[in-house]
């Protein structure tokens, strides 16, 4: 069965995020704790620890040595320990594979950033309400519903914020009727994207209002001193609507994806990934805020096209997971020439990129993107009768 995570703002009191922070302290605490003991056992003894083991323990940590974590559920402790089994056994399986992983690494409480429920126990829902064994009840702002059988709950900060993650087991869903087999989509910059029916999908315009304040911000930022508490505040300012912006446009990309699988059986994309390597300068990240740096590159280059290609990844993303449900399927084809070709007569029809309108001597008038986002729904064809 399809797992579907769903995503909602928390808004606790003062007093529970303070307790909030506390229980994640503990459990990176306990994180570490549990790392070194494997370093340890093995360093001295030659032993290698293992998951039972580390549980074991937990019940005389909990009962004898440090009582305080009674507080917290046992199982979001065992989830603690299920993490650190996860990072030996991703480390050992990558040793196997002949790569050089890095050593499992303690991690800071900074970035040790949520905690989890692996099973129904240590929380409800009571009144709208998340409920939280000794924590008390927290307010949830639900968006949108929550579906399916929950199966994991995950409390996760990011920055001053708190969120709540359920991932839920969904019902495949029965197909709504398609209008069209299959639709051609050509991904853009100053509209999101264009398909092979001839609509558009704008970029959401809140969206990119927000994007104009973040790079105001990021300006801001760049003029503070390093160190500084001014710099401190900007820091934040920038990672807040960086949030912003990421939460905006995965809200419409949420939608718009969906709305796609509901009404076709195969959705065609160009393949982004292989063109942007060769092409574009890697984009750098601030590690205090996430924000996308200058790379070096031109800033059409670097910063906005980073930022660009992280939408149309997440679009390719959604569209692909939320076909699960539907037995639909995404595919991607090379997107060379699909700007060129005439997609009427195949002729090549050399554009410069600010020609936005393909104009055919076999009297085909297009807007260049629908006439692109045709021809990836061909080359899809083309494909299938190769295979075929
Ligand atoms: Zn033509």
């Amino acid at each position: 069965m399809p797992i579907r995570t769903y995503k909602y703002r928390l808004s606790p009191t003062k007093a529970q995020m303070e307790k909030l922070e506390w229980t994640l302290i503990r459990c990176c605490e306990l994180y570490n704790a549990a790392l070194q003991e494997r370093k340890e056992a093995w360093k001295y003894a030659h032993e290698s620890m293992n998951f039972a083991g580390q549980c074991r323990s937990l019940t005389s940590i909990r009962n004898e040595i440090r009582q305080e974590y009674q507080e917290i559920g046992s199982h979001v402790l065992q989830n603690v320990l299920h993490r650190v089994d996860n990072a030996f056994k991703d480390f050992f399986r990558r040793v196997k594979a002949g790569e050089k992983p890095g050593y499992p690494r303690y991690q800071s409480v900074h970035r040790y950033d949520s905690f989890c429920f692996p099973d129904a126990a240590g929380w409800k829902i009571v009144n709208t309400r998340l409920q939280i064994t000794n924590l008390g009840s927290i307010k949830v702002k639900w968006h949108r519903e929550l579906q399916g059988k929950v199966k994991t709950t995950t409390v996760k900060r990011e920055g001053s914020c708190w969120y709540v993650c359920f991932a839920c087991e969904v019902e495949a869903m029965s197909r709504t009727p398609y209008t069209d087999e299959t639709v051609g989509i050509d991904l853009g910059v100053s509209k999101l994207a264009t398909l092979s029916t001839g609509d558009v999908i704008e970029n959401p315009k809140h969206y990119r209002r927000a994007e104009k304040r973040l790079a105001k911000a990021g300006q801001a930022l760049s003029r503070k001193k390093r160190g500084s508490h001014r710099r401190k505040k900007a820091v934040q300012r920038v990672a807040k609507l960086h949030r912003k912006v990421r939460n905006q446009r995965n809200d419409s990309l949420h939608q718009w994806s969906r709305r796609l699988i509901d009404t076709y059986e195969v959705i065609v994309f160009e393949d982004i990934a292989p063109a942007n390597l060769s092409r574009r300068a890697k984009p750098k990240q601030d590690e205090e805020t996430g924000q996308y740096l200058p790379n070096g590159a031109s800033a059409k280059s670097g910063l906005n096209k980073s930022i660009l290609d992280a939408g149309w990844h997440q679009f390719i993303m959604f569209c692909t997971y939320k076909v699960e449900e539907t037995g639909g399927r995404v595919v991607l084809v090379d997107p060379k020439y699909t700007s060129q070709v005439c997609s009427s007569c195949g002729t090549v029809r050399k554009k410069a990129l600010s020609q936005r309108w393909h104009s055919c001597e076999c009297g085909c008038e297009l807007d260049r993107d629908h006439n692109a986002a045709i021809n990836i729904k061909a080359l899809w064809f083309g494909r299938n009768r190769q295979e075929a």
